[in-house]
């Protein structure tokens, strides 16, 4: 593990919320990032008393039905699943 800035997504009352800069822990395997209890509350209060946005994204919206397998790729499998 190693420190680092992460960019974090939320959705918050239905919206989604992108924050930059959350101090994480990442995995040098697999890149997963861990943040601590502390910073997860510090989360929890930004969201519960949001100050004004930094700036503002949008961002495009896809559906899976869109999505074209590759042929050998077509059969769901154990991985695809969503748990
Ligand atoms: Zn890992």
């Amino acid at each position: 593990m190693r420190p680092a800035a992460v960019r974090g997504e939320y959705w918050v009352d239905g919206q989604l919320v992108v924050v930059e800069n959350i101090p994480a822990e990442v995995c040098s395997s697999c890149g997963e990032a861990v943040v601590t209890l502390v910073v997860h509350g510090q989360l929890d209060r930004l969201f519960a008393a949001p100050p004004a946005p930094r700036r503002t994204l949008s961002v495009p919206v896809y559906d899976f039905e869109d999505a074209t397998p590759a042929a050998d790729e077509a059969r769901p499998t154990a991985e695809a699943r969503a748990d």
